[in-house]
């Protein structure tokens, strides 16, 4: 896969806001953010989208979320969302997948 942002932030070779890492996750804050907390959660392995994630990778999967309920913790939320766009029409734009956590404002729903 082409090498992405995400990838040079995983190995530490790119800048990021890191909140949490450990060794297959990193979280750090996003650039843009959507809602005043607005953490992105990576998995140190290099998957472009969640439709390439084998059954091999289930242990990670799980992974991640937890690590998004660490952020969330660490953020002070209890509400929150977690977002993943898997694929450009359903709006991602880098590829390696990433986990959104949002909160601190109500959401709406259906998303956009
Ligand atoms: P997606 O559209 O699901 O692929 O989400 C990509 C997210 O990455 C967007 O919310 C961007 O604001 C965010 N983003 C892009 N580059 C960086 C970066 N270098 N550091 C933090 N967030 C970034």
């Amino acid at each position: 896969m082409a090498d992405t942002i995400f990838g040079k932030i995983a190995r530490g070779e790119a800048e990021a806001d890191r909140i949490y890492e450990d060794d297959r996750a990193v979280a750090f804050r996003d650039l843009h953010p959507q809602a005043p907390t607005h953490v992105l959660v990576i998995p140190r392995k290099p998957i472009p989208r969640l439709s390439d994630a084998s059954e091999d990778d289930e242990s990670l999967l799980g992974h991640l979320l937890l690590v998004a309920n660490k952020v969330a913790k660490h953020e002070g939320l209890s509400d929150y969302r977690i977002i993943v766009n898997s694929g450009e029409g359903a709006g991602q734009t880098v590829f390696h997948l990433h986990l959104h956590v949002l909160g601190g404002r109500s959401m709406r729903w259906p998303p956009g």
